[in-house]
């Protein structure tokens, strides 16, 4: 089922185009990656979702109607808290704000703060926290109600590598637990390990949006691993590559655009080379990221 969708978004900013003509749908219960490089248009697309900016034209659509605010969790890219606050007293404030009983209020702040190794600072006002242990505070805040739609921007931003960790693993479980999530990112790594679907903006264009399986699939530039034993004419030969890199037993090599590996292994077979390995490798993210935004110079900027 689908639980969002945007429908021909755009947004100007005077002459500039910072989202255009976005559209994409997230299904139930999926994790969704909004990446892109700084400026692509991630954290205006998100401010439309949750109704802190209008589009210019299109539509945002939250289970075929208007959002819902109380159905959606939000942390945004430039976090604040109330700096003079305790931690369970803010806790509790944000929590009343979704209209949450007091009860399950408190057990949502036990557990959560326990989940997250910060239980021992609950009576700490926010201001003598860390900024790490500050953005896991504003995290609870946006889990609190359960939200069906959890919505984060830049979540890894600031984090150590274990908190990192403890944050996906939590977004894991959210999922699991049937919450859908959507986060944007501009760092590769992350979003390739949890996404279900990505949509690669830049510029406020929309670059490639689908099934994280999929889009690596369609990548047509797959390199090739191949341990042999015997001449190398083989490679040499071969009319499939675009660029290898032979360590005489051993050899990396990038596919050309359409490019087919399993020619270059009957030409190996044929010429009686001896193959120990032949694997094709599936581009990681990062080399999609770089070969669909890295190549453009231009910067982020798209003016009219
Ligand atoms: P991202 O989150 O992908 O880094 P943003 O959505 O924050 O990108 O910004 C996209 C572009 O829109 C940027 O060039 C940014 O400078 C511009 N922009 C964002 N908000 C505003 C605003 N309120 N006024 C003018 N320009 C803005
Ligand atoms: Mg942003």
């Amino acid at each position: 089922m689908i639980l969002l969708e945007l429908d021909k978004i755009s947004k100007n900013f005077t002459d500039f185009k910072a989202v255009n003509q976005v559209s994409f749908k997230v299904n139930e219960g999926s994790i969704f990656g909004l990446i892109g490089p700084n400026g692509a248009g991630k954290t205006t697309t998100i401010r439309m979702i949750v109704n802190i900016i209008m589009p210019d034209s299109g539509q945002i659509k939250f289970l075929g109607e208007e959002i819902v605010p109380d159905q959606i969790g939000y942390l945004p890219e430039v976090r604040g808290l109330y700096k003079k606050m305790y931690v369970e007293e803010l806790l509790l404030f944000m929590a009343k704000l979704k209209s949450m009983k007091t009860k399950e209020a408190k057990e949502q702040i036990d557990y959560w703060l326990k989940k997250l190794n910060i239980s021992d600072w609950r009576r700490k006002k926010i201001e003598e926290l860390s900024k790490g242990m500050q953005q896991k505070i504003q995290f609870i805040t946006t889990l609190l109600h359960k939200p069906k739609l959890l919505i984060l921007d830049e979540p890894f931003g600031g984090l150590d590598p274990i908190n990192t960790n403890l944050i996906k693993d939590i977004i894991l479980e959210l999922k699991e637990s049937g919450t859908t999530i959507i986060f944007s990112t501009h760092v590769m790594e992350s979003a390739e390990k949890i996404c279900d679907d990505i949509l690669l903006i830049n510029k406020g264009v929309v670059i490639l949006c689908g099934k994280l399986s999929e889009v690596k699939k369609n990548f047509k530039k797959h390199n090739v691993l191949i341990a042999y034993d015997g001449s190398d004419d083989f490679i040499k030969k071969s009319t499939e590559i675009e660029k290898f890199n032979n360590y005489g037993h051993y050899v990396e090599l990038q596919l050309k655009q359409g490019g087919n590996a399993q020619r270059i292994l009957e030409q190996a077979v044929q010429d009686k080379v001896v193959i120990q390995k032949f694997e094709i490798k599936e581009p990681s993210l990062n080399e999609i990221f770089m070969e669909a935004v890295g190549t453009d110079k231009n910067g982020g900027g798209n003016y009219e």
